[in-house]
């Protein structure tokens, strides 16, 4: 199954998509972690990207439809993938619509996480996550078990992302109601949409998003994507 996942910054999506991906069995692809590992490479299109993620603007669609394309022939997206973060344009799903079709397949499922701006603020805020094994946190809702301690591999270390300032995130939160929520009637026109309450407890939304998944028209088949 391939499913996007949509939805401003803050809104769950990495939350979700890591549920998806041990549910399902998928692919999870992050392309801000895609960006944020080039640009700790100091590779070429990281140090494209760096300034421009900076400011909460988005990369080109050159450089983003590229990663994807190289991203989706990998094995591990062989029985389907879950996008968090991409398309972020109308151009970027376009291309990946042309590229699903040549490969003969589609996207399945677009999930719209619907969170209101105010809540969002506060939640980006206060976000961090452990430096070693990348745990999500959050200073008012999901704060480790024991002080300053990671629950899941023990280490002390924990990073907040430079674009989660607030000021940042304002420009974050524009860029997605300028070019992506235009996304929303895209896959609505294509019956691909479902939007769910992405203010619910993490496991309602899970099971919001597993229940929109019946409603949705289903592919006559699935081919696997090309193994790499
Ligand atoms: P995210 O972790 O998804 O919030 O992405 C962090 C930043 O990476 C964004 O604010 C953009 O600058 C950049 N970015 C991630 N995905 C895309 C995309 N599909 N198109 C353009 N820029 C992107």
């Amino acid at each position: 199954m391939n499913i996007i996942l949509l939805g401003p910054p803050g809104a769950g999506k990495g939350t979700q998509a890591k549920g998806l991906m041990s549910r399902h069995g998928i692919a999870q692809i992050s392309t801000g972690d895609m960006l944020r590992a080039e640009v700790a490479a100091g590779s070429e299109i990281g140090l494209r990207a760096k300034e421009i993620m900076g400011k909460g603007g988005l990369v080109s669609d050159d450089i983003l439809v590229a990663m994807i394309g190289a991203r989706i022939q990998k094995a591990d997206c062989a029985n389907g993938f879950i996008l968090d973060g991409f398309p972020r344009t109308v151009p970027q799903a376009e291309a990946l619509d042309a590229m699903l079709e040549a490969q003969g397949s589609a996207i399945d499922a677009v999930i719209e996480l619907r969170v209101n701006d105010a809540v969002l603020i506060e939640r980006i805020a206060g976000r961090f996550s452990c430096a070693k094994c990348g745990a999500s946190y959050n200073d008012h809702t999901h704060l480790p078990k024991v002080a300053d301690t990671c629950d899941l591999c023990g280490n002390h270390e924990f990073i907040r992302r430079p674009d989660d300032k607030r000021e940042v995130v304002t420009a974050r939160l524009d860029a997605y109601n300028r070019q992506t929520a235009p996304l929303l009637p895209y896959y609505e026109a294509r019956d691909r949409l479902r939007v769910v309450d992405g203010l619910a407890e993490i496991d309602e939304v899970a099971d919001m998003i597993e229940a929109a998944f019946e409603t949705l028209p289903k592919r006559a088949h699935t081919h696997a994507l090309t193994q790499s």
